[in-house]
């Protein structure tokens, strides 16, 4: 018998958008609650590896994820000093004949557009906007959650979905800030057109690898927009600076790297940055009927394109688990937190490691590149198979 009450979710990102999904398919009344007030992504690009589309097929969103998505012909590393190719994955018909599904690049508000239509479609999904958790409380029968205007909402049990600074996660653990690791990050997006021709228009995506720095682009939306990111090691990471003192620092930074890159970080929209952090891997995600999903329970590094991968994945394993427990949320979100462990575990751990080998300066950067020169599309795939070969779904119990 599906639990009345509905389960409560903070946070309505990729995360909690599929765990919402996943549960109200199920048969669970679902009440997601988000504290902008309009369910709305930030508004760049995306990358999305093979591992996520048995989520996407049991969230029953894969055409319509795949009318916005663009396939990559491969993720591509150059070296950002000199503009040679470090390495690259293919990702067109041996990728797909590996991993049975694609490599996808996407625009951030189509996907959401996506989830947030399929939740709208299950009557039992509340999404409810100007809904921001600061508290709750549990007993052995269920939860209530204190929102930021004063209101009490009361439910079965609560998914904390709430991100990198999650404020459900801050009740759980007590630990201090997210561990920032002295980078930023800018984001742009541009018309396709006014993309000047000596960068040129490629189908892929593109990693520019250098000391201390790298930039990562891609089109989007079927070649129409440019999506750019830049990222950086800046003692001033933790400062809000003007636009003209980002730019100046943006510059120094660059001032060794391939003309291209020099191209790109010019036409950055340096107006905003967002400081690169990750946590510690923790054991415990959560207590009784209260629990923690994407990057609220484990954030990473950007380095694999993974963190909304692992929401996702997270989203979905949870709502087979809850299904398949007769009302025990606890015993459900026991069980979630073990199946889950080791693979985000690994993914953080795994992601610093490759943030140094994208970084990688002097001698240990010489060894990069000749060690990668040797490398055949089978030893990268072999590499990625832990990721890429997803997970098992609908047989959890
Ligand atoms: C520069 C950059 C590039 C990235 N690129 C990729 C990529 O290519 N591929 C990939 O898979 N991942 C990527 N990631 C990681 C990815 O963005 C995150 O892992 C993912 O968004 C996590 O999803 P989430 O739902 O757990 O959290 P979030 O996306 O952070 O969503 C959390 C939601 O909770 C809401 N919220 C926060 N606090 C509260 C509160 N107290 N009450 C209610 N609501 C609240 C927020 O408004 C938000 O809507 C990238 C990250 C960065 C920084």
């Amino acid at each position: 018998m599906a639990e009345a009450r509905p389960v409560l979710i903070a946070g309505g990102g990729l995360g909690g958008l599929a765990a919402a999904l996943a549960l109200g398919r199920n048969g669970f009344a679902v009440r997601v609650l988000e504290q902008a007030e309009k369910f709305a992504p930030i508004g760049y690009g995306i990358q999305l590896g093979p591992n996520v589309f048995a989520m996407f097929d049991r969230l029953g969103v894969t055409d319509a994820v795949m009318r916005e998505a663009t396939i990559p012909k491969s993720v591509l590393m150059l070296d950002a000093l000199f503009g040679e190719e470090v390495t690259h994955i293919p990702t067109g018909p041996s990728f797909r004949a590996r991993f049975t599904h694609p490599y996808i690049i996407i625009h951030r508000e189509d996907i959401h557009r996506v989830l947030i239509d399929a939740c709208a479609a299950v009557p039992a999904i509340v999404m409810e906007g100007g809904a921001s958790v600061v508290d709750f409380a549990e007993d052995t029968v269920g939860v209530r959650v204190a929102l930021a205007d004063g209101r009490t909402v009361d439910g079965a049990a609560l998914i904390g979905a709430d991100g990198l600074r999650s404020a459900v996660r801050a009740k759980l653990v007590t630990e201090g800030e997210p561990r920032p690791i002295g980078y930023v990050a800018h984001r742009t997006i541009v018309p396709m057109e006014t993309l000047p021709t000596h960068v040129g228009y490629r189908e892929e995506v593109v990693l520019w690898g250098g000391p201390g720095f790298h930039i990562v682009h891609y089109p989007l939306r079927h070649g129409s927009l440019f999506n750019v990111v830049a990222v950086f090691r800046t003692a001033t990471f933790a400062d809000r600076l003007d636009p003209a003192a980002y730019t100046a620092e943006v510059r120094n930074t660059y001032r060794d790297a391939h003309p291209v890159m020099k191209t790109l970080t010019d036409m950055m929209d340096l107006g905003r940055r967002w400081i690169i952090a990750d946590r510690e891997p923790i054991r415990h995600w959560g207590r009784g009927r209260v629990t923690l999903l994407g990057d609220a329970a484990h954030p990473v590094l950007q380095s694999f394109a993974q963190g909304a991968c692992m929401a996702i994945e997270d989203g979905v394993v949870l709502g087979d688990l809850v299904a398949n427990a007769d009302g025990d949320f606890a015993r459900a979100f026991a069980q979630y937190q073990k199946v889950r462990l080791l693979r985000t575990a690994r993914l953080a751990l795994e992601s610093r490691a490759v943030w140094d080998f994208y970084h990688a300066e002097g001698i240990a950067r010489d060894v990069r590149n000749d060690t990668c020169a040797r490398w055949r599309d089978e030893d990268l795939f072999r590499c990625l198979s832990w990721l890429y070969d997803g997970i098992e779904v609908g047989k959890l119990s």
